[in-house]
């Protein structure tokens, strides 16, 4: 699916350096490295504070903390999405409250977010699904309405824009209250390990937020608040600062990947091309670069998509079913509140998505084998 390898030989010189600079400071844990990492973020993203700490799992769970959210508080996030979203809902005791998405950008569907607002809802958490920036304009609207935090995970859309209504153009992440990003390393930013990190423009949550990750320190040995213990290393920060000016460059990579996979699949009455696009249409967006492609995800519709998979695999082709199963029907997360009526897009998804194999090194050469091989089997 990601040819990791590949990446690193276009820049290993600087990275072996860089980690054996590391070794040779022995400055492994909040070192100089992940301090100039921070830095060089913020400017990148163009937002106050970038808090790194050890995976994009913790950094929702500190955003949410930070927030303070408390047991039974409702937090609103999609049920298409990673585990990852609702299970530190959850793990904190506040009550997930999972919604159906938008069968074209797959989404969080905004009529849904209204709809499932109570009394007791503190939070909106939109995913930034597959690298395509969510409705901010509307989530942020919503939110102000209803005094509500909004929280971005933004797992798969580092570097994407997000151009609103008004007209300002700002990266996701750095829209909501506070952000939470991955730096796992098939994610379209990642290290050779794994790690996270927090944003926020507030610098009262930032302070906060500085603490949590620090055992709920703010002045040594004095723990104030219950924190945790979630530090990005000084050689992920050190790789991430060799990767991150070639972030856009890579971005570029995923979307000219994803316009020849769409430009071949585009005449197949069977499937469905990804939106690239924030204003819903097809097409991939020329203009503000909101789609930056963590994968290329294709519906599938009436022909058989898991022996699609198969024969695939078969062929030597990765490929990948994100999500299988939605939230709401894990074990885990079912509830009686929930109601399958409710949930009539995700249901269907489940059933017809496929992602391809998408990374920054595809050569046209694997896109034609590719797109053929699926075209072959979905029209015979
Ligand atoms: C990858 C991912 C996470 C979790 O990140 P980890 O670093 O693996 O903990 C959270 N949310 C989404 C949407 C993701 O894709």
């Amino acid at each position: 699916m990601v040819d990791l390898k590949g990446q690193y030989e276009q820049i290993k010189d600087q990275v072996d350096r860089s980690v054996l600079d590391v070794i040779e400071s022995t400055a492994f844990i909040n070192g100089p490295e992940v301090h100039s990492f921070q830095k060089e973020l913020e400017d990148y993203l163009g937002v106050k504070h970038v808090i790194p700490c050890a995976n994009g799992t913790d950094a929702l769970q500190i955003a949410m903390m930070g927030l303070g959210l408390q047991p039974g508080d409702e937090v609103i996030t999609a049920d298409f999405t990673f585990a990852a979203t609702v299970e530190v809902i959850a793990l904190l005791g506040l009550t997930p409250v999972l919604v159906d998405v938008d069968p074209i950008n797959f989404n969080i569907d905004i009529s849904a977010i209204k709809s499932a607002i109570t009394s007791k809802t503190k939070a909106i958490v939109p995913v930034h699904l597959f690298g395509l920036a969510a409705n901010m304009d509307e989530i942020m609207e919503i939110a102000d309405e209803h005094n509500l935090f909004v929280i971005e995970d933004n797992a798969q859309g580092i570097g994407a824009n997000y151009t609103s209504k008004s007209g300002f153009k700002k990266k996701t992440g750095t829209i909501g209250h506070v952000a939470s990003t991955s730096f796992f390393p098939s994610k379209n930013l990642g290290c050779y390990g794994d790690g996270g990190a927090i944003f926020t423009n507030d610098d009262a949550l930032a302070h906060q937020i500085r603490g949590i990750v620090n055992h709920g320190m703010y002045i040594r040995y004095h723990h104030d608040v219950v924190g945790v213990n979630s530090r990005l290393d000084s050689i992920q920060a050190t790789i991430l600062r060799a990767k991150l000016p070639h972030l856009d460059r890579y971005n570029k990579a995923r979307q000219n990947a994803a316009r020849k996979y769409s430009a071949a699949f585009q005449s197949v009455p069977n499937i469905v091309t990804p939106s690239g696009n924030c204003s819903g249409n097809s097409s991939i967006c020329e203009t503000c670069d909101c789609h930056v492609f963590h994968q290329y995800t294709l519906r599938i519709l009436n022909a058989d998509r898991d022996a699609l998979v198969d024969h695939l695999n078969q062929q030597g082709i990765p490929c990948g079913v994100y999500y299988p199963i939605p939230l709401h029907a894990q074990k885990a997360y079912a509830d009686e509140r929930y109601n399958e009526a409710d949930f009539t897009v995700t249901n269907q998804l489940v059933k017809e998505v496929i992602s391809l194999p998408m990374h920054t090194e595809l050569d046209d050469e694997q896109i034609q084998f590719i797109t053929k091989t699926v075209i072959e089997f979905v029209t015979r």
